[in-house]
């Protein structure tokens, strides 16, 4: 019997409404299965979410924009492809998605060089893409950048549409962990999550900071949640074993400092010994 059928008997447990409890955070994961940490198949999917695989044996594992944003570090992408391509426990596809908010970033981005006449820098970004010119739309990038990645891990490509019911954001933190975790353990109803598994693909303390203040500044705009709900903390959620969660703590702790955030962003943390 595979873990996802194995899960259909077991109830997410609904960690939102333990702290609203008074419960903390490492208090109520310890109320999740063991069977959510075990290593299965993943799919290296955008945080977004809104998106899960749509294979439901999959696990995500969660970068913005499945890394749209290591194109403007050359040696950070290309370190980043040559571990994926080898990793023993590689995802067994890579999605890209619609409406992807990371890939807007990188569509501005590159036509910020553009506009900024740096020919170099744009070359070598359309070179990695495969590309002679930008395409005429973000989400078109997305496709084109994942393809890309697909092709070069020797990982399967697939995209995810988007549902209409699932046409707003609704995020009220990140999962942020460097282990298997299976985040349907922990997401009830119409609860959403960030997730950030950069740290489990061998991202940088830098990348991953800007990865998870980007999608903080998302929660935080016109079209996440936090920007529709005064009171609520935004949680940063570090799931991780004694030496990583130190680490990821730190980075986290460094997001919740961003004066843009208005002290609106805790991090809260699980030690899986
Ligand atoms: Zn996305």
């Amino acid at each position: 019997m595979s873990k996802f059928e194995n899960m259909e008997n077991q109830n997410p447990i609904n960690i939102l409404a333990k702290m609203e409890q008074g419960i903390a955070f490492s208090a109520a994961m310890q109320e999740v299965p063991e069977v959510a940490f075990a290593h299965q198949p993943g799919c290296l999917c955008c945080s977004d979410g809104r998106f899960s695989p749509s294979d439901a044996t999959l696990e995500k594992e969660g970068m913005a924009g499945q890394g749209i944003l290591l194109l403007f570090n050359e040696v950070e992408l290309n370190d980043f492809v040559a571990k994926l391509k080898i990793n023993p426990e590689k995802p067994q596809i890579i999605a890209s998605h619609e409406a992807c908010g990371a890939a807007g970033l990188a569509f501005d981005a590159i036509k910020k060089l553009m506009a900024e006449n740096q020919d170099e820098e744009v070359a070598r970004i359309f070179a990695f893409l495969g590309i002679s010119q930008l395409p005429t739309t973000s989400d078109e990038l997305g496709v084109v950048y994942t393809k890309q990645l697909a092709k070069l891990t020797n990982i399967d490509y697939a995209h995810l549409e988007l549902s209409p019911e699932k046409e707003h954001h609704n995020e009220s933190g990140i999962i942020v962990t460097d282990l298997d975790f299976d985040e349907r353990f922990i997401v009830t109803g119409e609860q959403q999550f960030f997730n950030s598994a950069s740290a489990k693909l061998g991202l940088s303390d830098e990348y991953i900071k800007t990865e998870l203040t980007e999608l903080t500044k998302i929660a935080f705009g016109s079209h996440g949640r936090m920007g529709h709900h005064d009171n609520e903390i935004f949680h940063l959620l570090v799931i991780s074993n004694p030496a990583g969660a130190a680490r990821l703590s730190s980075i986290a702790e460094q997001v919740t400092n961003n004066q843009i955030f208005s002290g609106r962003v805790k991090v809260e943390v699980a030690v899986r010994e």
